[in-house]
């Protein structure tokens, strides 16, 4: 049996990791600040006895003897991680420096929850890990995309320099169940508006592109990727390759919700990239994985939980 260390692990992805991992028959730890996750994400794990959580914040030294660290402390969507950008960027970089430390000493894998992020604005489309991106160092989203390209820096430094067993993955837009219904991002708003048949928000004029990751899919990813060999340092992107306008995400989310909204154009958000799509190859090549959700069924699974979440207030 396993012990691994899931910082974030009562976030949005963390607590489907945590699931997983319990799942398999490993010992865990969940570490979370609740500043976007909560309880209520993993109150179904509460009464299993391998399941512990520790309310901390990666910016203090943590010291808890390990096997494995997956690395996800770190609010995802603009909104909260403009909140207190400056906590944010300690979250990544100092965050970082900390769970780093502790693989070192105690000899754990670490495995670091990167992002598409890294990649700014592309100039290249789709994106290979080898694009070394096109970042704004002082906008309102740099205390995110610097705070992780830091943290990808950081990563192979001790790596390189003091040995310790890394893995890094840049996640691509990913969605699903236990998003939070005011997390800011599109696919939560969308099903949310339509749900209430509310405008839907479509900031900019909506020809913008993202790639739409089912949650079930990148965890699969995450954990392959801890159980490669140590030669596997990544990056590798994890990301469902299949690209939408966010108005054509707009138009599915209005039919699958059978819902009256109409869409409301907004100004356009600063710096925010105007396409994105991931190669995977290498995730093919080395993890043998794919994602094999197509989004109007992964959407049917997150409008199946909004919906309930919504009835019950
Ligand atoms: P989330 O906001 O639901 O989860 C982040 C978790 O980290 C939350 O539980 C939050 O409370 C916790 N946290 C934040 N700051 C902390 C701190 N200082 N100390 C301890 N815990 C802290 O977001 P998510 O979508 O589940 O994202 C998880 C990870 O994956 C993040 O690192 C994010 O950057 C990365 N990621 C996610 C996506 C995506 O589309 N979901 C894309 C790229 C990268
Ligand atoms: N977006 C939008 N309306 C919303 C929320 C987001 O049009 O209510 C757009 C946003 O401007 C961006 C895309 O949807 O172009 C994805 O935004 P999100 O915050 O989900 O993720 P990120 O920008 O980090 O990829």
């Amino acid at each position: 049996m396993k012990k691994i260390l899931v910082t974030g692990g009562a976030g949005f992805l963390g607590s489907h990791l945590c699931e997983r991992l319990l799942a398999e028959g490993n010992e865990v730890i969940c570490l979370d600040n609740y500043f976007t996750g909560s309880k209520r994400n993993v109150l179904h794990l509460l009464n299993n006895p391998y399941f512990e959580l520790l309310r901390h914040d990666v910016t203090e030294p943590v010291d808890i003897e390990v096997d494995e660290i997956y690395n996800l402390a770190c609010p995802a969507s603009p909104v909260h991680y403009q909140f207190d950008p400056i906590k944010t960027i300690n979250t990544s970089v100092v965050g970082a420096v900390n769970m780093l430390e502790l693989a070192q000493k105690v000899g754990a894998k670490i495995l670091q929850a990167s992002t598409s992020e890294v990649y700014g604005d592309p100039h290249v489309h789709p994106q290979p890990e080898s694009y070394w991106g096109n970042v704004n160092p002082i906008g309102p989203r740099s205390c995110y995309d610097e705070g992780k390209r830091c943290a990808e820096t950081l990563f192979f430094d001790y790596h390189r320099q003091n040995k310790v067993k890394i893995k890094v993955v840049r996640i691509f837009n990913t969605y699903g169940p236990r998003m939070l219904p005011d997390d800011g991002r599109v696919i939560s708003n969308f099903i949310v508006q339509a749900l209430q048949n509310n405008d839907i928000t479509i900031y900019g004029n909506g020809l913008q592109t993202r790639s739409f990751c089912f949650c079930g899919d990148m965890i699969d990813a995450l954990v392959k990727m801890m159980n490669t060999g140590d030669e596997i340092t990544g990056p590798i992107n994890i990301g469902n390759p299949t690209e939408f306008t966010i108005k054509q995400l707009a138009e599915i989310i209005i039919r699958l919700t059978d819902s009256k909204s109409k869409i409301c154009y907004q100004p356009a958000v600063m710096d925010d990239p105007q396409q994105r799509q991931p190669v995977i190859q290498r995730a093919q090549e080395i993890l043998h994985w794919q994602p094999f959700t197509a989004l109007e069924d992964g959407l049917k699974k997150t409008i199946d939980y909004f919906d309930f979440l919504l009835s019950e207030k």
